[in-house]
């Protein structure tokens, strides 16, 4: 376990355990007027069950939230998901997403993979990032007959990297570089929402498969006002 420890610290070194972040990140918020009563909460995260742990703490500050992710967190929810979510926010309210793409960690402190609850193997995490690295590497999609929002991931990576650049990236690389792309679209689908009214907290999940995972924030915006300094490790 201690190699896990030290991953953490040396490759994420803002790195917060999840109950840290959603108790830090609620008060920052409360001060500034969101409350439980006044706030619709959302995710954009991977569906991967792992994902739900830092869901759940998020839902015990917030109440339930609506989903905007698909597979590797993108939201594939789409206009007419937004439509339907914009259509559930309190009168005169706010909105609060908890959004990012996500890594595992395993005991030995090896990214990218771990082991899960039941589980004597390890697997890969983000398991659908995974395949679409190394489609992108071969030049060449995977054969599975329904592959949905696969398809989408696929394509929305393949036009923003660049084939050569592909064999240097890690497998953490891919992970930042998806980040700053579901932040982006994110972003584009929340243009409807009141800027003054929305808050956004983006990063990178570390899947640990135990009930400790942790967080890379990378932004945490109101209102045009960065609040990511107030975020800080214990
Ligand atoms: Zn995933």
């Amino acid at each position: 376990m201690k190699q896990l420890y030290i991953t953490v610290k040396t490759e994420y070194p803002s790195a917060i355990p999840i109950r840290n972040l959603t108790y830090s990140s609620t008060r920052i918020l409360q001060e500034r007027g969101f409350t439980k009563d006044n706030t619709l909460f959302a995710t954009s995260l991977c569906r991967d069950e792992l994902n739900q742990y830092s869901q759940y703490e998020f839902y015990k500050e917030w109440g339930l939230g609506f989903q905007f992710g698909g597979l590797a967190g993108f939201p594939t929810c789409g206009e007419v998901g937004l439509g339907a979510f914009a259509d559930h926010i309190p009168d005169q309210g706010k909105v609060f997403v908890f959004y990012g793409s996500h890594i595992g960690l395993d005991e030995s402190g090896h990214l990218g993979e771990l082991k899960r609850p039941g589980q004597t193997r390890r697997t890969v995490s983000c398991g659908s990032l995974a395949r679409v690295f190394s489609d992108l590497k071969s030049g060449s999609e995977s054969t599975n007959k329904v592959r949905c929002e696969q398809d989408f991931l696929y394509s929305q990576l393949q036009e923003i990297i660049n084939p050569n650049e592909i064999a240097t990236l890690t497998f953490k690389d891919l992970t930042d570089f998806v980040f700053d792309h579901i932040s982006e679209s994110l972003k584009q689908l929340l243009e409807v929402c009141d800027p003054q009214n929305l808050a956004l907290l983006g990063g990178v999940l570390i899947n640990t498969g135990r009930d400790e995972d942790f967080f890379v924030p990378k932004e945490f915006v109101v209102s045009g006002e960065d609040l990511l300094p107030l975020l800080k490790s214990p």
